[in-house]
């Protein structure tokens, strides 16, 4: 089954200690659709301006990733620049500037409306809302967000929150939106707020869900060498989602599996700049390390 994706489609230019990256492929829909096509058919639903390169696209292609959603227009693409801290967690904002972006209006083209599984990456909750008015009967809808959004559009996503069977956010975002310095105290916070199932991201230390089959910790998978994290959020709950979808079934008992998938891709995002890393992996190579961390976490 098909996964749809909305969010961002950027060019990111990226700085760590030791490199400089400019206009790399990013934004949260890019990295989210690629992890996700390793699992499942995509349908991305995304706007670029006629800067965007064709090698960007032809990229996305290879990934089978729809483009049928992929509106290009006059301007330029959503640029995003950040610099990594040696600890290579803490990032910095260098610039947002938001091009073609400032004007996007997320319609879906009639065969993306009966798209069974949904990710809603991260976008303004407004836009997230419009993608939800237009789709029929989903079959699991999760959303992913950012401080920025509760920072200027909270009631927005508190609405958001009530049409989503999942909610992704990171550790931080949940102490900002509960006011509880407790994370594991937060989850039941923010499903008073709506969703059913709550993941919280805590970056390379794995992710923490909580649903009906109460609490299920995800490891991230240990890596020596980290390049870039950027997008490792994104990759995280698309691949995620497209397992989900690909395994089709109750959602109940796959939750947990779709999530070590999930933090496989992120592992893969984190090796190289950009998506450099991740598009040059095949399926084999996720289903390789899934074991591995099968084999890391058992006790
Ligand atoms: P992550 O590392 O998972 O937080 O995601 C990083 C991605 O988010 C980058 O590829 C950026 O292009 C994208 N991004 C940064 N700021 C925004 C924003 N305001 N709205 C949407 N996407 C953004």
């Amino acid at each position: 089954m098909s996964v749809l994706i909305v969010g961002s489609t950027a060019l990111d230019s990226i700085k760590t200690p030791n490199a400089e990256n400019p206009r790399l492929l990013g934004g949260s829909a890019s990295h989210a659709a690629v992890a996700a096509s390793f699992f499942a058919p995509v349908n991305l639903v995304g706007i670029v301006g006629d800067d965007f390169p064709t090698a960007y696209v032809s990229l996305y292609r290879r990934h089978k990733i729809n483009l049928d959603g992929l509106q290009t227009v006059t301007g330029k693409t959503f640029h995003w620049s950040g610099e990594y801290e040696v600890n290579m967690n803490n990032r910095r904002t260098l610039a947002t500037e938001l091009g073609v972006f400032e004007t996007f209006n997320p319609n879906l083209p009639e065969s993306y409306k009966k798209t069974p599984y949904v990710l809603l990456a991260n976008i303004a909750p407004a836009l997230q809302h419009h993608v939800l008015d237009q789709i029929k009967k989903p079959k699991f809808v999760v959303a992913d967000t950012m401080d920025l959004w509760l920072n200027i559009a909270l009631p927005d996503l508190l609405k958001l929150l009530k049409r989503i069977d999942a909610f992704v956010l990171n550790d931080s975002e949940a102490r900002q939106l509960t006011e509880e310095n407790n994370v594991v105290k937060s989850l039941a916070k923010i499903h008073k707020m709506g969703p059913k199932y709550v993941i919280i991201k805590k970056g390379e230390h794995g992710a923490i869900l909580s649903g009906p089959k109460g609490l299920f910790i995800s490891p991230a998978f240990p890596l020596e060498n980290v390049i870039d994290p950027t997008g490792a959020g994104d990759s995280f709950v698309g691949g995620m989602i497209g397992y989900l979808a690909q395994v089709g079934g109750n959602v109940d008992q796959n939750i947990r599996r779709a999530m070590i998938h999930g933090s496989v891709a992120a592992s893969f995002c984190c090796e190289g700049f950009g998506l450099n890393r991740t598009t040059k992996i095949k399926a084999a190579d996720i289903t390789r390390r899934v074991k591995q961390l099968e084999k890391l976490a058992a006790f």
